[in-house]
């Protein structure tokens, strides 16, 4: 998720509902006032900015959530029975309250969806890390004690790794604040790609990270995290100078059980990790029981 282009895109839905609601406010009155000469406006959905909004937003990560697809059409019903009204009204026909009624559940229908939808994207963005857009540590508990339940009932493995970047601190002060921001974007995007498709990555902190394995034995995770280790020290970082800036990342890995909670494997892959810190980093270490 580019948390970015959905906060970016929100502030511009916000605008363009208080544009569809001006534009009927407008029409509204306007019907209302046609017997002193007022024209009635043109009532197609084209004419409404929440419509130009919508065919921006269709290109963006807003389209993926689900209340979408049914904002579209619901925007287009609020139109369609308007520009009913309107071709009545022009013609100098009555307008019933039942023909307001059918509009008006348009309408109605058209805010809950909107409402709903922004609630959705509000959520969203309450569980990612803005900086790298992987999910944070509010959202990391729920998501681990599901999967803790869910290995114990299928009787699966489920390991735990945590990764830290090495040296990060030097990365900062050599190279300052603003790369180093890019080199946990380009980790973070290492990780994403790296894993597989059921495996998920959190930002546990500033440069570490928690990644969780369902399905697999500390022996088969420490595989994979050998893998991302090597991707990570492939990455080919430059700063706006050009010069190289190394990176690596340190690993540790634990197995979550019955026996063991979560707190524990965290505990246990931290242990891991120092492990690996201290016997001279970029390196992956299984935890072994002290
Ligand atoms: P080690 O190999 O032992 O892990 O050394 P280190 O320098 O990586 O470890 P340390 O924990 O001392 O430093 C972590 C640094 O990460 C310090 C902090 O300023 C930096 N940091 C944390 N969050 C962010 C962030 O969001 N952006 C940037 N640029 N730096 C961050
Ligand atoms: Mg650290
Ligand atoms: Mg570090």
């Amino acid at each position: 998720m580019k948390p970015e282009e959905i906060f970016g895109n929100l502030t511009a839905f916000q605008h363009a509902l208080a544009g569809h609601f001006d534009w009927l406010h407008r029409w509204y009155q306007a019907i209302l006032h046609r017997d002193s000469g007022a024209t009635i406006p043109d009532a197609a959905a084209a004419v409404c900015p929440f419509d130009q909004w919508l065919r921006r937003a269709e290109r963006t990560e807003f389209a993926a959530f689900p209340g979408f697809v049914s904002l579209g059409v619901q925007h287009e019903a609020v139109h369609d029975k308007a520009e009913q009204l309107s071709v009545r009204a022009r013609a100098g026909q009555t307008v019933t309250t039942s023909d307001y009624e059918t509009l008006m559940v348009s309408v109605l229908d058209f805010g809950a969806t909107a409402q709903a939808l922004e609630r959705e994207v509000w959520t969203a963005l309450a569980t990612v890390d803005p900086l790298t857009g992987l999910g944070n540590r509010q959202s990391m508990r729920t998501h681990l004690i599901g999967e803790r339940d869910r290995a114990i009932r299928q009787k699966q493995p489920l390991s735990l790794a945590l990764t830290d970047i090495d040296h990060f601190k030097r990365v900062n002060d050599t190279f300052g604040h603003a790369q180093g921001d890019k080199v946990l974007r380009e980790v973070a995007q290492v990780l994403r790609n790296t894993v597989r498709p059921y495996d998920v990555v959190y930002r546990y902190g500033g440069e570490e990270f928690l990644i969780c394995l369902p399905g697999t034995s500390v022996e088969v995770g420490a595989q994979v995290l050998e893998r991302i280790r090597t991707n990570i020290e492939a990455l080919q970082l430059d700063d706006d100078k050009g010069a190289p800036i190394p990176v690596t990342a340190t690993f540790g890995i634990a197995a979550i059980t019955a026996e063991t909670s979560i707190e524990d494997a965290m505990e246990q892959a931290d242990k891991a990790l120092y492990d690996g810190k201290r016997g001279g980093r970029n390196r992956v270490v299984i935890y072994d029981g002290d």
